[in-house]
């Protein structure tokens, strides 16, 4: 192995990176897409014809702003708001039969937690966090404006899946005077994960923990964290053989997959969660 190699090697095995939804999303899905977006950081555009994609973002965007708004208290007149599908979900939001926690309120909450030599990053739209008969609970409310899906595929959405673990793990930090064997976890009966989507305002989707979810998931996270190393310390990082994939990826050209075809554009809810959180990467010693 040449001086380069060796020390291009030592310096991913070294790498230490901010692993959020979207990234192991990208990473389950293929390898060269994550190296592309989380290690080399190229961009990731909506293709510029894309009206509708960009106008549902927009959109979405709009919406999670109004509804931070809202849960800090500020006023939030529906003759403000100047996009008429907007103003519809927010008075669907208003007029809904939704059941609010009682707690502390915390809109577009972010949590990190470490796992192995990495960071475990989610950004909740809303968590709100209490105690019910003396035990501490943590809610989160997750904002979808696009398509509904069933509670059995949101159960296995990597975002349902993170975003419980990472309560779970990290959650406890939320009660810094709180005594326990392990101060920084919390329960994961205690956690429940709500998706309330405009298109169904009285059907929210309530997702409720368990301890024998949260060893499943956490060993299954652990187990990608650890592949992502291993691939960080090969430096190796192969296309993936699923041609479909490439349909809806914006690094066709890099990998000479343009064969393969555009799909339709993504859903506002991917642009939604699809935050880029590269920004915020840090190179950790
Ligand atoms: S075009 Fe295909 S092979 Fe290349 S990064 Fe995207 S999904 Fe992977």
């Amino acid at each position: 192995m040449s001086l380069l190699a060796s020390t291009k090697n030592s310096n991913s095995l070294r790498k230490s990176l901010l692993l959020s939804r979207p990234k192991l999303a990208a990473f389950l899905t293929c390898a060269r897409r994550f190296q592309l977006r989380s290690l080399a950081h190229l961009p990731w555009p909506i293709a510029p014809d894309d009206s509708q994609a960009t106008e549902n973002m927009t959109q979405g965007q709009q919406f999670h702003l109004l509804m931070e708004r809202h849960f800090l208290g500020l006023d939030v007149p529906l003759s403000s708001i100047g996009d008429t599908a907007v103003s519809n979900w927010f008075q669907a939001f208003k007029n809904s039969n939704l059941v609010m926690e009682n707690g502390r309120f915390l809109p577009e909450h972010r949590l990190t937690i470490p796992v192995g030599n990495h960071l475990l990053l989610g950004r909740f739209d809303l968590l709100v966090v209490g105690e019910q008969d003396g035990a501490p609970f943590a809610h989160i409310y997750d904002w979808k404006t696009g398509k509904a899906r069933d509670e059995s595929v949101l159960r296995q959405d990597w975002q349902t899946r993170l975003y419980l673990a990472l309560l779970a793990e990290g959650g406890g930090a939320l009660w810094p005077t709180r005594h326990s064997t392990n101060p920084r976890s919390l329960q994961p009966e205690a956690i429940t994960l709500t998706y309330w989507y405009a298109a169904e305002p009285d059907a929210p989707r309530i997702i409720q923990y368990s301890q024998a979810q949260h060893a499943r998931n956490w060993a299954e996270i652990q187990a990608i964290v650890a592949q992502i190393d291993d691939h960080l310390a090969q430096d190796h990082w192969p296309l993936t053989d699923e041609w479909a994939h490439c349909r809806n990826c914006a690094y066709q050209v890099y990998c000479g997959r343009q064969e393969a075809g555009l799909a339709r554009s993504q859903s506002s809810e991917e642009a939604d969660e699809d935050e880029p959180d590269w920004l915020l990467e840090p190179n950790l010693p």
